[in-house]
C-alpha cells in the first residue's frame, strides 16, 4: 500500500492511529515486498501474520502458495481486511495475539510467522511465538530496534542480556535490515529493524535443563555489574575449577559468558541425566508369542535381539475430551523430539502392565494416579513395526497440571481428538512410531 492508500482508507475507517496498539504503517512496497521474500515461503507452509494493520504485507502474502491466517487486534482494520481480501483464501481472526492459542498451529503444515509486531507487546508475542508450545519455525518480524539488538546481541556488549541468552538457546537470531521510521505512517520516534529466527537444529542444541538454565539466567544478569559469584549459589561445586573448566574469569560477570558458558554452567549445578547409563541398568522380562514371561535381560539385549518385551501407552484425557500429547527431548535416545502418548515406557521385570502404566506416570508426568482409575483401551500384539513390544494401551481422564520429568518430557498440552487425527494425516513424522500406531487405533 503506498502512502495515499494507506491515508484515504484511514480517512474512510476514521481512524486515528493508536500509540498503544503500535498502529504504524508500512507504505513502502519494496520493503513490505522484500519483508515477505524473507520467509522463503514455500507450498505447504502456513504463514501468520501477526497485527496486519491494513493488509501492507498481507498482500504480499497472499500472492503465494501458503495458506495464510491474518490475528489483528483492532476489529475496524479487521473488517477493513475482510472487505480487502473478500474471496481471497485467508483466514483472519480479531484477536488479541498475545491471547492467541498456539496449539491450534500444530498440524498445518511448515508454521512460518511475520509481522511488523506493535511494540508495546513485541516481548510478550515473541515468548509466545518461540516456547515449546509453538510450532514456528521461522520468525521474520519487524521490532524497535534496541529490542531486535538486544535478541540478537553477542557477549560482552550492553545489550547482551537475559532475554538474548534465553532465545539464543535455541534460536539462531539475525538482524537482516534496519529500516528508518520514515517507511511508516505515522513515523514512529524510534527505529525499527527486521530480525530473522529459525530454531536450531537438534545438532545445534545443546541439552540442559531448560526451566532451570532461564532461573540461573535471569538471576545473574539480575544486577549485571555484580560478580556472577556473588549473584548465584556455588556451594555445590568449586566456582574456581568451574571457571576454569568452562572458560571464564572467576570475577565473571553475567554478560561475559556465551550462551554456551551458561549452558556449561547449568549442567554443573543440575547434570544431564546419563541415559545411556540408566538403560544399561535396566531389565526387562522377555516374553513369548502369548506374552508368557521367558526370562528377564537387560534392554541392551532386549533391544539388539528383538527380544519379545512389554510396553505400556497411557492416554490421559480431560473433562473436555481432549487428549493430553507429550513432546519428547532431545536427550531421549529413541525418537528424541517427536510427540507421543501422554506417557509410555517399558514395563520392567516383574512388574505387571497396571504397576508400569502407574509408574510411568509418577516418573514422566509428576502425579500419582490409582491404578483402578486406569482403564484398558487395547492391546498390540508384538511385532517388529512396533519394536516387538507388546503394547498395553490404557485410557484415564485428569486435567493437570503435571511436572514434567526434564529429561524425558519437553512439554505437552492438551489436544482435540480431531486435530491429532488431522495432525496425524497432515504431517505423521511429528509422531512417534508407535503412537501413530497406538494414536490410529486408539482414537479410531
Ligand atoms: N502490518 C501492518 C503494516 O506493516 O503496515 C501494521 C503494523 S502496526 C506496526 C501493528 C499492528 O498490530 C496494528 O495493526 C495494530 O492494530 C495491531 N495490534 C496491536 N496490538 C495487537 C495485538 N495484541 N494483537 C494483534 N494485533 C495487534
Amino acid at each position: 500500500m503506498i502512502l495515499s492508500e494507506i491515508r484515504s482508507a484511514l480517512n474512510q475507517l476514521e481512524l486515528i492511529p493508536s500509540k498503544g496498539l503500535g498502529q504504524n504503517f508500512l507504505h513502502d512496497q519494496n520493503i513490505a515486498r522484500w519483508f515477505t521474500q524473507q520467509l522463503s515461503i514455500e507450498q505447504g507452509d502456513y504463514v501468520v501474520e501477526i497485527g496486519p494493520g491494513l493488509g501492507a504485507i498481507s498482500e504480499f502474502l497472499l500472492q503465494s502458495e501458503a495458506k495464510i491466517t491474518l490475528i489483528e487486534r483492532d476489529r475496524r482494520l479487521a473488517n477493513f481486511l475482510e472487505t480487502r481480501f473478500a474471496g481471497k483464501d485467508v483466514t483472519i481472526i480479531c484477536e488479541d495475539a498475545t491471547r492467541f492459542d498456539t496449539r491450534q498451529l500444530f498440524g498445518k503444515g511448515r508454521v512460518k510467522v511475520i509481522g511488523n509486531l506493535p511494540y508495546s507487546v513485541s516481548t510478550p508475542l515473541l515468548e509466545k511465538f518461540t516456547n515449546a508450545l509453538s510450532p514456528a519455525c521461522m520468525l521474520v518480524l519487524g521490532l524497535q530496534r534496541e529490542l531486535a539488538d538486544r535478541l540478537a546481541a553477542q557477549p560482552r556488549t550492553k545489550e547482551y542480556g537475559a532475554m538474548s541468552v534465553c532465545l539464543q538457546r535455541a534460536w539462531n537470531i539475525k538482524i537482516i535490515k534496519r529500516l528508518p521510521s520514515s517507511v511508516y505512517y505515522p513515523a514512529p520516534k524510534v527505529e525499527s529493524a527486521i530480525v530473522r529466527l529459525t530454531p536450531k537444529t537438534q545438532s545445534e542444541l545443546i541439552p540442559c535443563e531448560i526451566e532451570f538454565f532461564e532461573q540461573l539466567v535471569r538471576r545473574g544478569f539480575s544486577e549485571r555489574r555484580k560478580q556472577l559469584r556473588k549473584l548465584i549459589d556455588s556451594s555445590s561445586f568449586s566456582w574456581k575449577d568451574a571457571a576454569e573448566r568452562i572458560g571464564f574469569s572467576e570475577t565473571a560477570r553475567a554478560e561475559e559468558l556465551s550462551v554456551e558458558q551458561w549452558i556449561a554452567l547449568v549442567n554443573l549445578y543440575r547434570p544431564p541425566p546419563d541415559i545411556q547409563a540408566q538403560n544399561a541398568s535396566e531389565l526387562f522380562d522377555v516374553v513369548d508369542e502369548n506374552d508368557q514371561v521367558l526370562s528377564s535381560e537387560p534392554r541392551g539385549t532386549v533391544h539388539v535381539n528383538n527380544l519379545r518385551h512389554r510396553a505400556v501407552h497411557i492416554l490421559i484425557f480431560n473433562q473436555a475430551g481432549e487428549l493430553f500429547l507429550q513432546k519428547r527431548t532431545i536427550w531421549k535416545d529413541k525418537n528424541p523430539g517427536k510427540w507421543d502418548s501422554s506417557t509410555a515406557g517399558h514395563v520392567d521385570a516383574g512388574e505387571s502392565y497396571l504397576e508400569a502404566a502407574v509408574r510411568e506416570i509418577r516418573e514422566e508426568l509428576g502425579v500419582e494416579i490409582a491404578q483402578e482409575t486406569l482403564k484398558p483401551v487395547l492391546k498390540l500384539p508384538s511385532s517388529p513395526e512396533i519394536g516387538f513390544e507388546f503394547i498395553q494401551i490404557y485410557r484415564t481422564v485428569y486435567e493437570g497440571p503435571f511436572t514434567f520429568a526434564s529429561a524425558e518430557v519437553e512439554t505437552g498440552a492438551f489436544f482435540s481428538l480431531s486435530q491429532i487425527r488431522q495432525w496425524l494425516r497432515a504431517m505423521p513424522d511429528d509422531f512417534t512410531p508407535v503412537f501413530k500406531i497406538c494414536g490410529e487405533k486408539a482414537l479410531g
